[in-house]
Formats: C-alpha cells, structure tokens, sequence
C-alpha cells in the first residue's frame, strides 16, 4: 500500500535518512492517509535523540515543544510538523502520564505503546506501511482496539477512554469487544483526568458523524463524564409532542444539529432542566414550565465544571435558554430577539429550534415546521431590508440626543431605548429627522 506523502513530508524523512537516521510518518496521518483523508498534520517518528533532530534541521526553524517526551517541532513555511524520538512509557501512577520516558532505538517500541491498532503505524516511501499490530485489518472492518492489553492500557492513561469514542464517532468504527469491556471497567478513571483534556475529546466526540450511535453506546461514560445527564436516561416525557425517553429526544436532538462544537453542546443539554421541572396535569401529561431558564443553571454549573471557556458558556447558555421560545410570525417579536441576542445567534437558535423540532414526535410536526420557516422568511426580510431592530441601527445616537441639551447618560439611553422601541412597533419611522422631533418631545415631558 502507498501513500501520498506531501512533498514536506518526504523532506522531512530525506533529510533524516541522508544523516542516516530512520524515520517514518507515524500515527494520524498513516491511518487518515489509508481511510483516503485529507490527515490534519503529519507526525513523524525517528530514532535520532531530541538534539540530533535540532542539528539535522539546523537550516529550519526548530521549536523544542516537549524535549522530555523527545518532540522538536520544525517549521516548514510557516506549519510545524512533529518529530518524536521512539520511546517507550515508563510506569504510569496517575492515570494519564507516563512516571519516566524512556527513547528506544527500535520502532516496535514506539509503535506498542501508542493507544488502537489503527493508530499505530508507520509509514516511510522505502519499506511501505509497518504495521506490527494488524491495524491495516481493523481499519478495513472498521474495528477500535487497543494494542496490547486493553485493560492495562486504559488503567494506564484513561484519556484513552475518550479516544476510542471519539474516533467511533468520528468514523463510524465499532469498538472491539474486549477494549469495549476494559471501556466500561475501567470508566471510573475517566475522573482522574484533567477537565480540560475530557472537554477537547468531548467536543470532539460531539462533532462526529456517528455521534449518535456512540452517546446511546457508551452512556454510561456519558455519565461519568455528566452525571446530571443520567436522570434523561430512562425518563418518558408523558408528552404528546415526544415519542422517545428524553435521552433518547436529546441523542437525536445532537445528530441534527450541524456539526458545530457549540450547537452540538447546546443539543446535548438543552432539556437537562426537564427532570426537575416536569409537573404532570390531571390528564397524566407531562409540563415542563420554566426548563430552559432551569437548564441554563445546570448547564453553566456542567460547563465550568469542564473548564469550558466563557465565550462557550454564553453561548450555549443564550441557546439554551431561548430554545424553547415560541416565536411568533411576527416581525415585532422578532425584532425584540434580534435586539436581545443579535443577528448571528438569532440564526444559531434556529437551528437549534429545527433540530429540535426533528428530535421530537409527529404530534403538530407540520404545523412546527411551517412556523419556523415563517419566522426565518420574516428574519431574512428584515435583514434584506436592512430594518432597524437595535441601536446600532437607529438613525440617531447618543452624540445626536446630547446636542439636544441632554447630557445625563441614563437619560440618554431611555430616550433612545423608547425611540427603538417605536421604531420596532412601527409607530415612527427610523428616519433621524422624526427621531429627533419624538426625542424633542420626550425631552421636553422630561424636564
Ligand atoms: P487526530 O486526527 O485527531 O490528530 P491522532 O490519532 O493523530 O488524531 P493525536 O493526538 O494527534 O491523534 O496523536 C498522534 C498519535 O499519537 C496517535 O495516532 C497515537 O498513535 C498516539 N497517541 C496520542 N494520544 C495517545 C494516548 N493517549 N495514548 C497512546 N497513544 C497516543
Ligand atoms: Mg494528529
């Protein structure tokens, strides 16, 4: 078998070769290059020592990002590319790094230590693929195993849990019995790893094609990773609008969403306020009055626990708590929204109003569909039109108020607050010549 190495690829291993050392693409990009994808970067192992790497690429630019595990990074125009020195791992005491690093003269070494067969080979133009492990062979039956003991291996660094599921997602691959049983013994470990390494897997994991089959599968690492989660598992909404548990509404809620790390996680918590919620009505159905505002609570709580970044907490946070808003066909409601939350998550938020609509069951299903595409040719309207729905796009400011005589800031802003709003109910035009007689007026009742 053959792959396309790009040309800075081939260099990178020539001018290893000509110092007479060895050197082989390794890892990602071997397995990406044999599933006929485009590998994100491109990693290389060798038997040079950390220094010898620097000397052989003295012409280039050299960062040493992790001289210890034996990595230089070599800038070639402007991209690094990863040169690691075989090793071997040491004993590991925490679950996740490796006591002692040990550099091995000898490929096999390298090649045993790293996590799923498929993961672990090399690749160089002279001898072809190394595949000690039968990785090529997993890769055609599309199969997740780890090398060498799966038990010992996940006890060894439980981050390597959260790979297995993400490549299942990413790719679609079924994990292979025994690493699926070491997968669920060991789970618990899971809690031994940093926050912010599950939540770059978890987001990764979210964003596969196969995101679905493997939150239904592997569950029960969900709720290790989100116990609040575990409740939605087996929980019947007694509801006319869902046909699924709502772990199950959720799973599908995830799916529909485009692959987007943000709207994935909005899918992903959107009802987690329904449980504590839900009030069932004399008919026995069930009513989740106040979810979304309940939901953002336990979501920002899951979020910071991850470590998650601000910018991801407001978001989902926004998403969240207006999933459920019943928009009407009606530009002024529209209006209101776009002000509080802009153009760009009024946009996100339809979306995740569609994928939540699809998640749910037949019930009103058509009329569902026809008033959120109602409501996006309204959207689209007022953006064509370019119409006013905030200050930004008022036709007076602040500068245009205080030549009026005003100079109190909180003034100012109720003045132009209450011209918005006449604008938006369409009781004035948005044309500064009227906007500054209605401000006059207003200023005058004032003083
Ligand atoms: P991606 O396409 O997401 O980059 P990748 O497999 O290249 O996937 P990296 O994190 O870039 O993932 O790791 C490169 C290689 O290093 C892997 O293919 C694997 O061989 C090895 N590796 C990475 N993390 C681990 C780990 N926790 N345990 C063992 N081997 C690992
Ligand atoms: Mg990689």
């Amino acid at each position: 078998m053959k792959i396309n190495l790009p040309e800075k690829a081939k260099k990178i291993i020539d001018i290893l070769e000509k110092n007479l050392f060895e050197c082989y693409a390794v890892g990602g990009c071997v397995r990406d290059s044999l599933l006929g994808l485009e590998p994100s970067d491109w990693d290389f192992t060798t038997n040079a020592r950390p220094h010898e790497i620097e000397e052989c690429f003295c012409d280039f630019k050299t960062l040493s990002i992790g001289k210890r595990y034996g990595t230089i990074a070599v800038i070639i125009d402007g991209k690094p590319y990863e040169i690691t020195t075989y090793r071997y791992d040491g004993e590991y005491t925490d679950f996740r790094h490796p006591d002692k690093v040990n550099f091995s003269k000898n490929l096999k070494d390298d090649l045993s230590r790293r996590d799923f067969t498929v993961n672990a080979m090399a690749y160089n133009p002279k001898e072809g693929i190394v595949d000690y492990f039968g990785g090529e062979k997993d890769l055609k039956y599309k199969v997740i195993r780890c090398v060498g003991d799966a038990d010992n291996r996940f006890k060894e660094d439980a981050l390597r849990i959260l790979r297995a599921l993400r490549f299942a997602s990413k790719y679609g691959f079924s994990i292979e019995l025994q690493t699926q049983k070491a997968i669920f013994d060991n789970k618990n470990l899971i809690n031994n790893i940093s926050a912010e390494r599950i939540s770059v897997e978890l987001l990764q994991l979210l964003c596969g094609n196969y995101v679905d089959v493997v939150l239904r599968m592997y569950k029960e690492i969900v709720a290790v990773i989100i116990p609040e989660l575990s409740v939605t598992f087996n929980f019947d909404q007694r509801s006319p609008h869902h046909n699924r548990t709502l772990y199950k509404h959720i799973v599908c809620a995830v799916k529909n969403i485009e692959a987007d790390p943000i709207l994935r996680l909005t899918m992903l918590l959107h009802d987690i306020g329904k449980p504590i919620t839900m009030k069932i009505d004399k008919n026995g159905r069930g009513h989740f009055y106040n979810h979304p505002k309940v939901g953002v609570g336990i979501s920002i709580r899951i979020m910071k626990r991850l470590c998650l970044s601000n910018t991801v907490i407001d978001e989902v946070s926004i998403l969240i708590f207006h999933h459920d808003d019943r928009l009407k066909p009606d530009k002024i409601m529209i209006k209101h929204l776009l002000n509080e939350i802009g153009l760009y998550e009024f946009k996100r938020l339809m979306k995740v109003q569609y994928a939540d609509i699809c998640a749910q069951s037949n019930y009103k299903r058509d009329e569902k569909f026809a008033l959120h595409k109602e409501v996006m040719n309204l959207y689209n309207s007022i953006v064509e039109n370019g119409e006013c729905f905030s200050l930004d796009s008022l036709e007076i400011n602040g500068k245009d108020i205080i030549s009026l005589g005003v100079s109190r800031g909180e003034i100012i802003g109720k003045i132009l607050n209450e011209l918005l709003e006449m604008v938006i109910c369409k009781q004035i035009e948005n044309d500064k010549e009227q906007l500054l007689y209605k401000a006059k007026e207003m200023i005058n009742v004032l003083e």
